[in-house]
């Protein structure tokens, strides 16, 4: 178990560093409140032995200040102990106040110190425990069940996130939607299983272009998603014209080629899908009127005789053709 000793006292650090090490845990001395948070940022501890007085931070705002980072990073609980000369109830309530747990003598005896150390290492494992099942369990609430993309709840959720994030910071932002073409047909045809292999599929041919465009930083933060039905929407903040064009028709050519038969798709014979896409600077849009855009040149794809992309940006509309 790795414990953060915060204490500034030098001669104390040492002498618990010592007694925690006999009882068998690893120990990182921080001198001051301030030098814990980067630790703390750096290499999440099990627990965390906090003095009160210190230089630069003390230890009540040091503890609110992890509490508060813990909980903007969705973070499992890390036990927090006081440390103190004297046990007054006014340190004891301002020090549970600001998040700790429990609170310590440093005058505490030796077997009484290392008692306290398991129990404490026992709530810890518990709420680490519950930690990665609550993980599980969001990471689930926001996955589609059927092709394992975000669902549109968690989409929603996200794109609101991307959208003030370009906004901050005057970033073009694009959404792209996908409609697999005649996919009725494909139903009535190959039967609703079929049609479920099909979505997987294209499902996972998409994510495999929006993380490859992530990993070649083409795009940063991009991210697929199933809006609905047979309908799957790319949200691709901060990407040039060009970037947009291109991850349209990688998406269009990689559906294209997982060579799926569709006999009832007209003229192609295999599974296709079209793609209506809406790019805008942020400062002029709205994040609904992008996504009507997005479906309006969808509907104009379709129209055009599906298997395409049909891309508006601003503030030229362009068109991008299939590939041969
Ligand atoms: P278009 O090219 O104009 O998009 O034609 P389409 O037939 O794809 O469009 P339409 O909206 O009429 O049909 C969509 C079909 O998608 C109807 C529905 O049965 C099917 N669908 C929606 N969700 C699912 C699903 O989860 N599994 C399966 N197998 N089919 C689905
Ligand atoms: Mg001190
Ligand atoms: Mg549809
Ligand atoms: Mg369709």
């Amino acid at each position: 178990m790795k414990i953060l000793l915060v204490e500034d006292t030098r001669a104390l650090a040492v002498v618990l560093t010592a007694r925690l090490n006999s009882f068998g845990y690893e120990v990182l001395v921080a001198e001051n409140g301030k030098v814990a948070i980067e630790c703390f940022k750096q290499d999440v501890p099990d627990l965390i032995l906090m003095d009160i007085e210190m230089p630069v931070m003390n230890g009540f705002e040091a503890t609110s200040r992890i509490r508060a980072y813990e909980t903007s990073q969705q973070w499992a609980w890390t036990p927090i102990i006081f440390l103190t000369a004297s046990d007054s109830p006014d340190n004891l309530v301002t020090a549970i106040e600001a998040g700790a747990d429990d609170f310590l003598s440093k005058s505490i005896t030796e077997p009484v110190l290392s008692a306290k150390m398991k129990a404490m290492t026992r709530i810890a494992a518990l709420r680490q425990r519950l930690s990665v099942a609550n993980q599980k369990l969001y990471e689930q609430a926001s996955r589609d069940g059927l092709t394992g993309l975000f669902n549109r709840r968690h989409m929603d959720a996200q794109t609101d996130l991307a959208w003030e994030n370009a906004q901050r910071g005057g970033h073009p932002f694009a959404i792209l939607m996908l409609d697999i073409d005649n996919f009725k047909k494909y139903n009535d045809h190959y039967g609703h299983q079929a049609g479920d292999d099909c979505l997987k599929q294209v499902a996972q041919a998409i994510a495999r272009v929006v993380d490859a465009a992530n990993a070649q930083s083409l795009t940063q933060g991009c991210f697929a998603a199933r809006y609905g039905g047979e309908e799957f929407a790319v949200v691709v903040p901060a990407a040039s014209e060009g970037v947009c064009e291109r991850l349209a028709h990688a998406i269009i050519k990689t559906i294209r080629e997982l060579n799926i038969a569709h006999e009832k798709n007209a003229d192609w014979g295999i599974v296709t899908a079209s793609i209506g896409g809406c790019r805008t600077t942020v400062a002029e849009a709205q994040i609904s009127n992008l996504f009507r855009s997005a479906d309006a040149k969808l509907y104009q794809a379709k129209e055009n005789g599906r298997n395409r992309a049909e891309l508006n940006q601003t503030p030229v509309a362009r068109q991008v053709s299939p590939a041969a």
